[in-house]
């Protein structure tokens, strides 16, 4: 259909890519407008200690009610943020806010933000860890940031001088999505992790499916080995945290848990939980 554009001329996009060029510009405006105007908010979902069953943390995830059309998952907007370059700044509101929200919490909780690949690669994420960290009094140990081996796959040596710089600073580095990538175990003898955490599509079909049970198992001995520890994403069931503890995983996050909620209520849970 290439030569059917106007003025006898050559058409280089069919409607089908016009449209979606069209919605991803307007993703992008909207995007701009949310950024400028405090569109954003974060939901925090509690990380729980599978022994003592004590909320431990949170990890930040963006939401974000876009006007006109609703609740939009991350997943639908992070790529067209990271492609446009705005993840950086959007990712600096959410260290700014979650590091802010982490402090009112009590004791040695701590927050866990994600951070894209090329967020990362942009310049000035070491400096906008620190302005967020200074801003909030937030001490640097409380902070934990949630990397995939996305961040690895390039510019291994810068990336990895700002991972150590960030670590001396007392930040935690956390290997999200563990097991989803590629060559996952390179990844934990290059850089020393603080955590792994184990991904949703293993933990899924514990209890179902043998080969899950045998990877789990492997990537906690394996993580414990190299004297990291273990959380587990997306736990659902009890079946599911009752096999994680025994396979030596220490810290699980999912529905079973809680769901991601806002900083309220997340407050009012810490305040419901019965002390030891
Ligand atoms: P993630 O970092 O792996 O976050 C975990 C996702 O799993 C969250 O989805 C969470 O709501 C969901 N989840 C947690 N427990 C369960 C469970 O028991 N069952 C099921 N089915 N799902 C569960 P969410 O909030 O939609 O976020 C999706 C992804 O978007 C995140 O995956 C992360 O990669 C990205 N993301 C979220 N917030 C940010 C952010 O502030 N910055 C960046 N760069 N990425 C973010
Ligand atoms: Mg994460
Ligand atoms: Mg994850
Ligand atoms: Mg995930």
């Amino acid at each position: 259909q290439a030569k059917e554009g106007g003025r006898g001329g050559y058409r280089f996009f069919s409607p089908e890519m016009n449209q979606k060029l069209r919605e991803r510009r307007a993703l992008e405006a909207d995007l701009r407008v949310a950024l400028a105007q405090g569109g954003f908010r974060l939901a925090y979902q509690p990380q729980v200690n599978l022994d003592t069953g004590a909320v431990i943390g949170a990890e930040a995830l963006l939401r974000w009610e876009r006007p006109g059309i609703g609740n939009m998952p991350p997943d639908r907007f992070i790529s067209v943020a990271e492609e446009t370059g705005l993840i950086g700044p959007i990712g600096t509101w959410a260290l700014q806010e979650a590091c802010r929200e982490a402090c009112t919490w009590p004791g040695q909780l701590t927050i866990a933000v994600n951070v894209s690949p090329v967020q990362f690669r942009q310049s000035g994420l070491y400096e906008a860890v620190v302005a967020a960290l200074e801003s909030s009094g937030l001490p640097p140990e409380r902070l934990e940031l949630e990397i995939t081996e996305g961040v690895l796959l390039n510019d291994t040596e810068e990336t990895l001088a700002t991972l150590h710089r960030l670590r001396e600073l007392g930040v935690k580095i956390a290997m999200d999505d563990f097991g989803t990538g590629y060559s996952s175990l390179g990844y934990l003898q290059k850089f020393p992790f603080d955590k792994v955490k184990i991904d949703r599509s293993f933990v899924r079909h514990l209890g179902g499916d043998r080969s899950a049970e045998a990877i789990v198992r492997a990537v906690v001995g394996m993580s414990h080995a190299l004297g990291v520890h273990t959380i587990a994403e997306g736990v659902e069931t009890l079946l599911q945290a009752d096999m994680l503890r025994q396979k030596g995983c220490e810290e699980v996050q999912g529905f079973m848990f809680g769901k991601p909620m806002n900083a309220s209520d997340f407050v009012a849970l810490l305040g419901s939980e019965e002390v030891p």
